[in-house]
């Protein structure tokens, strides 16, 4: 019996696992409890996850074969699988997900191979395993994109028991995601089509605002993550509707441009963790290894995860993701640059609680993002965002904070970001400020510079540029002369 071992590809459409299975091929999903008890896993992705296998076991029934769904440890349900119906090739997709997924994927590749199993893994975006060097990189995903798309076969009826999808409570999780967005292909599309014809509009300007930007950003990446939307369909869904809008005056066009270019990002960072697995955990320069104290300060972790710092934007963005399961690109940023510089706390500790709060945990894109945003990479900018100022700039009516910190409802608008100058704040049922913004923004801005003084680091900082810079002409530089700030950008496009 062959079997389709569905993972990050939740969907029949351009799915070229799908395609290659024979026809007689049993669609399988494992739903692997232990992961669910992983530190940057939750239960807002379970739930999102067990709605998209519902979709899918509809979506697999109309083509003939309904998903079958095991719980338990990967090679125990396949060992069973195989001990009752004979298992004679595994087909998958490549996945390129957390430390504990390698892992697993390595026990079933040695399981496979001790029972003489084929197990065909493919690529399933532009990503490509075993990659030696980035050089063509670009030019062979954008050729992956231009690929026309796989239609999803018919299958064989199989009398295999389709087992049912836990609920959270069986698997000990509880949702407390208010307003999760809903997992399954349905929805996925739903939002494609809102997106490229009314919400992408204003995406190029609106992004960044975390009033406008929770409507005008796709907010496709959970789909994207659990695979209920292809990379290739939604690439292709956007030229063919930057096709439409070409050559008006409209702002599509830039909208729709700069879709394009993060969904080369996507493909782009998780290249980055495939290539080196290790930055889950290590800094990617190590002279950054030992910047931050192993052991966080438990007040400030706290403070931060729940949205109490006394810094009003950055409670409100935690609150809100408490909520929502999302953040814009800007304010993912700040939060996670507040909490690294401002808080000085270790991305090691942070990073987790971040990841458990997206409904679109990619480690991919996380991680990489993650220790960019902490200054760990030894490449790119160092970007302290001051949190006050984004609040200004980016909630200038202070709606979003008021919403979210509804204890600032009296606060005026020119004191809402920093409540403890106001006259008023000793009356306030809100938290004076954990640190002092500009204080901590000098400390920490001076304890990453102390580390790039030596030769050493230099040495260090272009071998990483080397392995992982994108586009050829930003593999070699010059070491900076670090006279003074804005000598350390390392000016890549990263
Ligand atoms: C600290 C930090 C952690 C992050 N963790 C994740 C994560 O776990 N999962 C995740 O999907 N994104 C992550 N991002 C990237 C980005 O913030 C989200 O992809 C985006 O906000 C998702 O909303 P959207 O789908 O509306 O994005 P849109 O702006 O509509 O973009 C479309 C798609 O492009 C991709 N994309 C957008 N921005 C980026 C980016 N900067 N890098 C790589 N790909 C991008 C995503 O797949 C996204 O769905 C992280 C960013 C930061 C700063």
């Amino acid at each position: 019996m062959e079997v389709i071992w569905f993972k990050r590809d939740l969907r029949v459409e351009d799915n070229a696992a799908l395609a290659t299975a024979g026809a007689g091929a049993v669609p399988l999903y494992i739903i692997e409890p232990e992961y669910w008890r992983l530190p940057d896993t939750s239960a807002r992705q379970y739930a999102f996850l067990a709605e998209a296998l519902n979709g899918l076991r509809d979506d697999l029934g109309q083509l003939g074969a309904p998903l079958i769904v095991r719980v338990g440890d990967a090679v125990d349900v396949l060992d069973a699988l195989h001990a009752t119906h004979g298992l004679t090739r595994l087909i998958s997709h490549e996945e390129t997900g957390n430390r504990w997924t390698f892992a697993r994927d390595r026990a079933v590749a040695a399981w496979a191979k001790g029972k003489g199993i084929q197990w065909l893994e493919l690529p399933n975006s532009g990503v490509v395993r075993r990659l030696d060097n980035r050089d063509g990189w670009a030019r062979h995903r954008d050729a992956v994109m231009r690929q026309p798309q796989i239609a999803p076969p018919n299958l064989r009826p199989h009398d295999l028991d389709l087992g049912g999808v836990p609920m959270l409570r069986d698997l000990g999780l509880t949702d407390d995601c208010a307003h999760r967005q809903r997992g399954g292909r349905a929805e996925a599309l739903s939002l494609l089509g809102g997106f490229l014809t009314e919400r992408g509009h204003s995406y190029r300007s609106a992004m960044s605002s975390p009033l406008a930007g929770e409507w005008a950003c796709s907010r496709l990446s959970p789909h994207f993550a659990f695979g209920t939307l292809s990379i290739r369909e939604a690439v292709q869904a956007g030229q063919a509707r930057a096709a439409e809008v070409k050559g008006t005056r409209s702002s599509w066009i830039g909208s729709l441009r700069s879709f394009q270019s993060r969904l080369a990002w996507r493909d782009h960072f998780i290249q980055k963790l495939e290539d080196e697995p290790r930055i889950e955990t290590r800094a990617l320069h190590t002279a950054y290894e030992n910047l931050r104290p192993k052991m966080p300060d438990a007040d400030r972790l706290h403070a931060w995860e729940n949205g109490e710092t006394g810094l009003p934007f950055v409670d409100a963005c935690m609150r809100f993701l408490h909520a929502t399961g999302w953040l814009n690109f800007r304010m993912r940023s700040m939060v996670m640059a507040v909490a690294s510089y401002h808080l000085w706390l270790d991305w090691r500790h942070t990073g987790p609680h971040l990841a458990r709060m997206f409904t679109d945990y990619e480690p991919g894109i996380h991680w990489s993002q993650v220790q960019m945003q902490s200054g760990t990479t030894g490449m790119n900018t160092i970007r302290i965002y001051n949190p006050v100022k984004q609040g200004q700039d980016q909630d200038p009516d202070g709606i979003f904070t008021r919403r979210w910190c509804p204890e600032l409802a009296d606060v005026p608008d020119r004191f809402l970001q920093e409540p403890w100058a106001w006259e008023g704040a000793a009356r306030l049922r809100y938290p004076a400020p954990i640190v002092d913004v500009k204080a901590a923004a000098k400390a920490a801005r001076e304890a990453v510079w102390a580390v790039r003084r030596g030769d050493a680091f230099w040495n260090e900082a272009q071998q990483v540029v080397k392995k992982h810079a994108s586009r050829k002409k930003d593999r070699g530089f010059q070491r900076d002369p670090i006279k003074k700030p804005a000598a350390e950008q390392l000016k890549f496009d990263l």
